[in-house]
Formats: structure tokens, C-alpha cells, sequence
């Protein structure tokens, strides 16, 4: 018989986990409590108008393709997706802008505009987050995560110093205008940090931003998700909304299941794409793996109250 996994959340993590996971041939069911899919990156729908719940930027298009490709599909399959030219614009408190082009070129020629000799510094940026994107984004994050050791390459210890320096610190040996510092800053902002506490080798965002460009699916972000949907319903996996888990059920420290609605569901494996902690919360206290007090000493990377507002004329600007 399949072995049975549930799935608790229906985001990326949860969509993606429950992909791989049919494909291997397991029995999986994924548990949503909301009473629609895509967790952070839901679609929210009022009085006629759509809108994005969470995420709006799509970078790193690679990472799309490649997951898509490993079921023998395309991102083409699912959404459409355009490149956005310009990529994006900074607004500066002084009233001016400075629109991100989306290719290479124009950026290098913007820069110089703002700061003579900036072009030159920025190619060789450039050039050094590729080659961390190529170490991190197209190798290390698809390593199992078992052993810290994964980490240790030959390319990773011929990078370690960079890991002894910050983000904000090698900006700005490369620029000075202030605009310009904030511009090749701003992309560590995904990662939930600052961009001095952040080690440089994670400049690799820097070539995400410039050398890969901003992207948009054509009806928004949650279109990835109806995408990962299909794939997965496709492979099999069952998915069920207004499903909250309130307990990860075990017997001599081993899973036999969960609590949903009440109810006690078997299962041979549970798989949360839900946040660590709260995962943790549905285990008893002498299987968590950190302290509550371990929790409470952690700065978590600041949320933001939204607004979603809709117009319904064109307005100027
Ligand atoms: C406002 C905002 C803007 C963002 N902008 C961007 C951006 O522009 N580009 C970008 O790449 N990323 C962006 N992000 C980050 C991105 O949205 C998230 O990293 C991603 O959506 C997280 O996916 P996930 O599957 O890890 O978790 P989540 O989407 O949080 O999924 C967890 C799921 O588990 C469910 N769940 C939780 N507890 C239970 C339970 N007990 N039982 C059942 N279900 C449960 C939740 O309802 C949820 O559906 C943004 C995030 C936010 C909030």
C-alpha cells in the first residue's frame, strides 16, 4: 500500500513538497485551514477588483522553470509570464525617480549617468554575484539539507571571505552616491534582512535583480500557485481547504497522524510548510525542537500592515 503524507498549508513550500512527493509515488493530501489556497501569496477578490495578496516581485524565473521542468513541463504550461520594462522605479525622498531598465546595459549606462566611473564598478559587482548565484541559487539550495557539511565545496571556501563581510560594507567600495548605495542595498530586503548584517556572498540577489530581471505573470502572483495547483492534482495529490491542524498526533514519539476539525486522521508521514514555530506548536512540549524562550530571543524580519485599494478610472501618474 502507498505510504499516506500530510501536507500542512497550501503555499509554494506546501505546493512544491506535495509535487515531488506524489511524483516518488507517496499518497499525499495537502491541509489548508483558510478557506482557499496559496497561503502568503492568496488572492484576495472585492467588488470587482483582484489583488495579490502577498507577493508581487517575481525573480529568479529559473528557479520556476526548473521546478516545472522536473515533471516533464514548462512554465509556459501554466501562466504567461512578462518581462517588465522598466523593471521597476526608486522614488527618493528629494521628489526625484530612477527607473531599473531590464537589461544589463542600460543599467551600466544609468549608473554612470548618476556617478562617473560607477558603470565600470558595477560590471565587476555584477560579475562577482553571478558567480554566487551560480554557486547558491543553481546548486546549494537544491542540496538535501541533511549536513552542514553540504555547505563545504571548493567553490563555497574559495568564497569564505565574503562571508566575513557585509552586503552594506562591499556597496559601498563600489558606488558612493547615496541613491545609488540604496538601489544595490535594497535586494538583501527579501532575504528579511539588513544589508549590514547580511554576509556579501548574498549579493547574488544584486544579479537576480539586474542580470535576470523582474518579472510578472499575466493575472498576478497567484497564478504561480493555480499553476502548482494543476501540476499537483495532476500528480494525484488531494487538497483540502477549511482544513486547520491543531495537533500532530504521535505514539512513542513517532507520527501516527493529525487532528483536523476535530477529527483524527492516519497518516505515515506529516510534512509542515506551515512557519517553523507554529509548526512546533502542534507537538507536545518534549518533542519541540527549540524552547519558547529560544523563540522569544529571535528578531523576525518585520511584517507589514497592507491596504488593498482599487481604482476604477485611470488615474495620472
Ligand atoms: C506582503 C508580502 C509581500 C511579499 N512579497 C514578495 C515578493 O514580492 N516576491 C517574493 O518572492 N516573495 C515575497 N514575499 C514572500 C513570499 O510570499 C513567501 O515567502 C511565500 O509565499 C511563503 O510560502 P510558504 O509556502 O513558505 O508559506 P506560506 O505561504 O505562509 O504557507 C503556509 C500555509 O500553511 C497554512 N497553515 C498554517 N498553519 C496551518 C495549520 N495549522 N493547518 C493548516 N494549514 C495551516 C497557511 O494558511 C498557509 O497557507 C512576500 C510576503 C508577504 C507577506
Amino acid at each position: 500500500m502507498k505510504k499516506r503524507i500530510a501536507v500542512l498549508g497550501s503555499g509554494f513550500s506546501s505546493f512544491s513538497a506535495a509535487c515531488y512527493l506524489a511524483k516518488e509515488g507517496y499518497d499525499v493530501t495537502m491541509f489548508e485551514k483558510n478557506e482557499s489556497i496559496g497561503g502568503r501569496a492568496s488572492q484576495f477578490k472585492a467588488e470587482g477588483f483582484t489583488f495579490d495578496m502577498g507577493p508581487s516581485w517575481y525573480w529568479m524565473p529559473d528557479v520556476f522553470e526548473r521546478f516545472f521542468n522536473d515533471f516533464g513541463h514548462s512554465v509556459a504550461d501554466f501562466y504567461e509570464l512578462e518581462k517588465l520594462n522598466p523593471a521597476y522605479s526608486v522614488f527618493f525622498s528629494d521628489g526625484s525617480s530612477i527607473d531599473i531598465a531590464d537589461n544589463l546595459e542600460d543599467i551600466f549606462n544609468t549608473f554612470e549617468t548618476e556617478e562617473k566611473g560607477s558603470s565600470k564598478a558595477l560590471q565587476e559587482f555584477i560579475a562577482d554575484s553571478k558567480s554566487n548565484y551560480d554557486v547558491a541559487v543553481k546548486d546549494l539550495v537544491y542540496r538535501p539539507g541533511i549536513s552542514p557539511l553540504e555547505l563545504v565545496t571548493p567553490k563555497t571556501v574559495a568564497k569564505l571571505g565574503q562571508f566575513f563581510s557585509n552586503v552594506s560594507r562591499e556597496v559601498r567600495k563600489k558606488v558612493t552616491n547615496p541613491k545609488l548605495v540604496s538601489i544595490l542595498e535594497f535586494p538583501v530586503l527579501f532575504l528579511g534582512a539588513k544589508p549590514s548584517k547580511t554576509p556579501a556572498f548574498y549579493n547574488f540577489m544584486n544579479y537576480a535583480d539586474f542580470g535576470l530581471g523582474t518579472w510578472q505573470p499575466k493575472g498576478g502572483m497567484h497564478q504561480v500557485i493555480l499553476g502548482m495547483e494543476k501540476l499537483a492534482k495532476s500528480l494525484g495529490v488531494s487538497i483540502v481547504v477549511n482544513s486547520p491542524i491543531s495537533k500532530i498526533n504521535t505514539k512513542n514519539n513517532k507520527v501516527t497522524g493529525i487532528t483536523c476539525n476535530g477529527q483524527e486522521l492516519k497518516f505515515d508521514t506529516v510534512l509542515s510548510g506551515a512557519d517553523y514555530h507554529h509548526t512546533e506548536t502542534l507537538l507536545e512540549e518534549h518533542q519541540k525542537q527549540y524552547s519558547e524562550s529560544y523563540w522569544n530571543k529571535k528578531t523576525f524580519a518585520p511584517s507589514s500592515l497592507l491596504f488593498y485599494v482599487g481604482f476604477d478610472k485611470k488615474l495620472k501618474k
